[in-house]
Parts: structure tokens; C-alpha cells; sequence
């Protein structure tokens, strides 16, 4: 079966045609380092990851590009408030510069622990202030600049097909929600911010001289203007989370578009929210759960990633850690399923779990379809050399470490100290320590089983 995507722009599943036969180029905003990001964050790079794995897995060579926001991410979204680097900085007595490289190497250990993979150089916002300039010019040359008290914008309404991403029948929310906030000086409450001056009588630890003037850039310049450099002025598929598609995408097509008057990318592809009590997991509503508090309840970053799995990037997910639980369950008899046999055969034993595999995969990315197909293979007849063949391949895009060994460490008298006084406390049937010391072996790397002949461990 082709490949079919779901792409925002038309609204519809459309089967995948790259540019260049065999090639796909692709970009996806990646974090603003002021903060760490949260498993929500992390959702849509495990969706990223996924597809690009996917994408590989089903043949293709992938160019992907992905930036780090180090300057010009405001507080509110209309461009108006202070620089979200700015105010790290003052938050923790650091520079922005500091700020800055300490949250992109958190982002990523995070994504190491995720297993999510990055390309080799992320393109930091900073490191192309020319390239950001320049289209600005192109866009001043074509007409869809003006000029106010706080910086230069770009004119909605001078572009055609503006807010063609959240289509027509959402414009109008789109234009209530930027009137809002909106600056009494622009033209129309959805234009938006190119290049911003650096506040009077203020110095802004990261400001740069330019044509206009000294400032910075807006927020959405980067990622048009880093895109068209390493992948082209049209590219594949474009990525994000859902809170994008409104602004900061919407406007990426304005002025990318304006300044080339050619698409920019074809297919623009959306991940859902990972919800909390409800709600948008976000840092300001302080249900903000990070990766490492994850590995102190004693869940594995990748049973998270396997957490993930089990709704569809476009369907809403909840975070609860009784679900979490049980992906920690399943990774784990998948883990078993995978060990201890030698790999055999992949044909044709499981061939057609391998092809329920693929099909789900080019069924937009269905990755619970896909993690159905891997079931129906273990739970099936098949040889077990036949199922850790299949395994071995599923697992080339799940990324849940299935076949990860674990160093067969010597157990420190610490460790051994903590497992006997849990043999003891089972024994003793004062199971609230029993548990507490079973979760606390776990963070150490030790798993207890409790079966007929008593306690038995292993390492994780
Ligand atoms: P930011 O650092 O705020 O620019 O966000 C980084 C990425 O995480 C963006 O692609 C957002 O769309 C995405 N994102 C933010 N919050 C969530 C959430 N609760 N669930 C899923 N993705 C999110
Ligand atoms: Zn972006």
C-alpha cells in the first residue's frame, strides 16, 4: 500500500509523494531552551522520531533539520512581552548564552533517554542572524514589510492565502484571538513581528546591529529562513505540535511564501496534545512532569515512548501514571518475548505480521495498529527465532530497546543489603515496605519478581 499522510493543509490523507523520488526532506521545530521541556514537549518528538523512522523503514533517505529557539521566543504569542531566554537568564542569575547551552544539552539527555534520535548539528536561531536578515530584505523588496515604534512586520493582509493552515471557516477566531493582545500600531491583529528593536535605554544580552536598526529577531523568522537554507526554498513535510498551527506555522507560510512566491512545504503534519488533569500540559499550568520524574516513580523513559504509542499523534493522549504502569508491563513482556533465543528466519513465519506492521505504519503513522501487529506475532504460533527476527526489525522504528542488555554488574553489598530486606519485609508480609523497597531496587537498576519460590531479581 502507498504511504498515505495526514497533512493539515488539505485537510485530508493523501498518499506521500516526495520531490525527489526516494528522498525526503524534512523539518521540525524543535524546543525553546529557557526551561525544560516536558513530557508533553517530548510526545511530539517521540511522533517526530517515529516517522522518520518509518519513513526510513519503508525506504527512504531522510534530510532532517531541526532548530534549537535561542532568542526572540516572547512571553505571549503576539509578540509582545519579554524574551523567553531573557528571562531564564534573570530567573537563574545566568546569561541567556548559559541559559541557553544548559538546556539544550538537558533536551538532549532527555532525548537520549527517549531513545528519540536528533541529526547530527541542530541550527541554533542565533548562529543565522544573517540568514534571518536577508529574508526579511527579500521581504521588504516585495512589499510586505512596515515599519513601527517597536520593529518591522510583516502585513497579513498583503498575503494572499493568509491562515490557509487553520483554514477559512477558523480564520475569524484566528483574528479575535490576535486582537486580544494585539499593538494599537499594527496594521491588522495578525500581523506579526520580523526583526523587534532592542527596548530603548535597555541592553539586551542578545541583540544584533541590522539594516533596521539593533534588535533581534521575531520568533517565526528562524525557522522559515533555516528551513529554505538546508532543505530548500519547497520541501516534504513539516512538523510540529498542534499549538503551532495557528501562528507560528501560519505565519512560517506567510513569509515564507512571500519572500519565494513558491510552496513552502508540501505536507504539514500535527501532533496532539498530551493532556493533564484535562488540560494542555504546560508549564504554566503546573501539571509539568519532566523526564527524570519519570525515572523516580521507577518508569522507564521508554516505557513513556511505548505510552505514546498507544494513541494515534492525531488523537489526544492522557498522562496517568496507573496507564504508565501498564506500558511498563507491556514493554516489559515485550522485552522477554525478544530475549533468550537466537534470531532466525524472518519469511515466512511472520511475514504477515511484518506486512500488518508496514500497513499500519503507512496508514498515517497508526502506531497503535502497528503495536497490534507486534502482539498478534507474540501471542502467535510462530517459532521464537521467527518472532525475534520480527521484533528486531518492529523495533527499528518503536525505539523501546527491546534487545538493549543491560551490563551484568556485580551487586554491591548496597544492593544485595536491599534485596534481602525485601525477601525479609515479604516475608514478614509488611507489604508497604516490601513495595517502597521493590521501587527503590528498580531505580537502581533491579527488578524483583515475586513468584512460588519467593523474591528473584534480575537486572533491568
Ligand atoms: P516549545 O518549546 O514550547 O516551543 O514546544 C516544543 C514542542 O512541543 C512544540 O512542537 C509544541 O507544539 C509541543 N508541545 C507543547 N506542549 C505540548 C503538549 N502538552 N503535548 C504535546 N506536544 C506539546
Ligand atoms: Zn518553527
Amino acid at each position: 500500500m502507498p504511504l498515505r499522510l495526514f497533512n493539515t493543509l488539505t485537510r485530508s490523507k493523501d498518499e506521500f509523494k516526495p520531490i525527489t523520488p526516494g528522498r525526503v526532506g524534512i523539518y521540525t521545530c524543535g524546543p525553546t531552551v529557557y526551561n525544560y521541556q516536558h513530557v508533553g514537549n517530548y510526545r511530539t518528538y517521540v511522533f517526530e522520531d517515529v516517522l522518520i523512522r518509518s519513513l526510513e523503514l519503508l525506504g527512504y533517505e531522510v534530510q532532517r533539520e531541526m532548530n534549537i529557539t535561542d532568542v526572540g521566543h516572547l512571553t505571549s504569542q503576539a509578540d509582545e512581552g519579554e524574551d523567553k531566554m531573557e528571562v531564564g537568564a534573570a530567573r537563574e542569575g545566568k546569561t541567556a548564552w548559559q541559559i541557553a547551552e544548559y538546556y539544550t544539552n538537558a533536551f538532549l539527555k532527555d532525548c537520549a533517554e527517549l531513545n528519540i534520535r536528533l541529526p547530527e548539528k541542530l541550527r541554533r536561531a542565533t548562529d543565522h542572524i544573517l540568514e534571518q536578515q536577508a529574508m526579511i530584505r527579500t521581504l521588504e523588496n516585495k512589499g510586505y514589510i512596515y515599519l513601527i515604534t517597536d520593529g518591522l512586520y510583516f502585513d497579513t493582509a498583503k498575503f494572499k492565502h493568509y491562515g490557509r493552515l487553520v483554514g477559512a471557516e477558523h480564520l475569524e477566531g484566528l483574528m479575535a484571538g490576535a486582537r486580544v493582545e494585539a499593538n494599537p500600531e499594527k496594521h491588522h491583529p495578525t500581523d506579526f513581528a520580523v526583526w523587534k528593536y532592542s527596548p530603548k535605554g535597555t541592553k539586551r544580552q542578545m541583540e544584533w546591529e541590522s539594516p533596521w536598526g539593533v534588535g533581534f529577531p521575531g520568533w517565526h523568522i528562524e525557522c522559515s529562513a533555516m528551513a529554505m537554507k538546508y532543505l530548500g526554498e519547497t520541501f516534504d513535510i513539516h512538523c510540529g505540535g498542534v499549538d503551532h498551527i495557528p501562528i507560528h506555522h501560519t505565519n512560517e507560510i506567510a513569509q515564507s511564501e512571500g519572500a519565494t512566491g513558491k510552496p513552502f512545504a508540501n505536507v504539514w503534519m500535527h501532533g496532539e496534545f498530551l493532556l493533564m488533569n484535562q488540560a494542555k500540559m504546560a508549564k504554566s499550568s503546573g501539571g509539568f512532569v519532566r523526564v527524570m520524574d519519570l525515572q523516580e516513580k521507577g518508569i522507564d523513559p521508554l516505557d513513556y515512548r511505548y505510552h505514546c504509542f498507544t494513541a494515534h499523534y492525531r488523537k489526544q493522549l492522557d498522562f496517568a501514571w496507573e496507564s504508565l504502569e501498564s506500558s511498563k508491563t507491556s514493554r516489559r513482556r515485550l522485552k522477554d518475548a525478544a530475549a533468550g533465543v537466537a534470531s532466525a528466519e524472518l519469511k515466512p513465519a511472520c511475514a504477515d505480521h511484518m506486512k500488518a506492521f508496514r500497513d499500519a505504519l503507512e496508514d498515517d503513522l497508526n502506531m497503535p495498529g502497528a503495536l497490534a501487529a507486534v502482539w498478534d506475532c507474540v501471542k502467535s504460533s510462530v517459532p521464537a527465532g521467527a518472532k525475534r527476527a520480527f521484533l528486531e526489525s518492529a523495533d527499528e522504528v518503536l525505539g523501546l530497546g527491546l534487545f538493549s542488555v543491560t551490563e551484568q554488574k556485580p551487586l554491591t553489598p548496597e544492593l544485595q543489603q536491599l534485596i534481602d530486606r525485601r525477601a525479609k519485609a515479604r516475608a514478614d508480609k509488611d507489604y508497604q515496605l516490601s513495595d517502597s523497597l521493590r521501587m527503590e531496587l528498580e531505580i537502581k537498576g533491579i527488578l524483583v519478581d515475586d513468584g512460588k519460590q519467593g523474591q528473584k531479581w534480575r537486572w533491568k
